[in-house]
């Protein structure tokens, strides 16, 4: 595995990371940072991708030729650490197939969403967890690695299988809670190891949440999952319910995240 930095201009931010994601995605390379700048030119868009030397040539030339790229500079370089390497390398040597098939089997159980890319998700949280909590390189990766249709629900089961360890991990000795406390003393820390967040009662307002960039898809489905699986066993209702009523990516400044009992 070698690291690749790219350093892309395009006109416009709207998307590009999905879309150059896809290419990347397709030449066996994940995303492990990336880094935006507005400049006179439009917006620049900074990559480090890691992945197989031998392809490094190809995925290059494929993202110069992209149609949303006016710019193209890269550097190679090799990872200094090779213990994060092979959690990568066994990302990378995944096939790109969807497990569709997955989603909608018996063994699933009925609390799984339907639709979930549910074998890819379980494939990438051992080396999410590890990287905890720098785990956003992850989720885009996941984001762009699924089809568009289960991407909503694989971000959801992700965070919720994501919320449930973290609870286990860091909160599971105390007594349940009424709701508006338990928001207060576990769901708003463990977000805010995460993004910059703030609670108004039952709402939790997060400032440039990295999965909503404006004009993408909202990536928000991950911490509706993340919430519900922080606060199902914490709080003193039976079914807690997440919902994201404003989102950054639909224009709001901030995403507003709605707890109801
Ligand atoms: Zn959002």
């Amino acid at each position: 595995m070698a690291e690749l930095e790219v350093r892309v201009v395009s006109e416009r931010r709207d998307g590009l990371l999905l879309e150059l994601g896809r290419v990347v995605n397709e030449y066996g390379h994940v995303l492990v940072r990336q880094r935006w700048l507005q400049e006179e030119q439009g917006a620049c868009l900074t990559l480090v991708l890691r992945g197989p030397p031998d392809r490094q040539p190809a995925l290059e030339e494929a993202l110069g030729l992209h149609p949303r790229v006016l710019r193209f500079e890269s550097t190679r370089s090799l990872p200094a650490g090779h213990a994060v390497d092979s959690v990568a390398a066994a990302m990378v040597a995944e096939p790109v197939a969807h497990a569709a098939g997955s989603a909608g089997s018996s063994d699933a159980g009925p609390s799984l969403p339907s639709g979930a890319d549910v074998a890819r998700v379980e494939r990438m949280l051992p080396g999410l967890a590890k990287d905890y909590p720098r785990i956003f390189p992850w989720l885009i990766n996941l984001e762009y690695a699924v089809s568009a249709e289960v991407r909503d629900a694989s971000l959801y089961l992700a965070g919720k299988r994501t919320g449930s360890w973290i609870f286990k991990r860091d909160f599971s000795l105390g007594a349940r809670l009424a709701l508006v406390d338990a928001i207060r003393r576990i769901a708003l820390p463990a977000l805010r190891v995460l993004v910059t967040v703030e609670q108004h009662e039952h709402q939790l307002h997060v400032r440039g949440c990295p999965l909503c960039q404006p004009g993408a898809p909202s990536g928000g489905r991950f911490f509706t999952g993340f919430l519900e699986g922080l606060l199902a066993e914490s709080a003193d209702t039976p079914h807690v319910v997440v919902r994201e009523t404003r989102c950054h990516s639909l224009g709001a400044p901030v995403c507003v995240f709605d707890v109801s009992p």
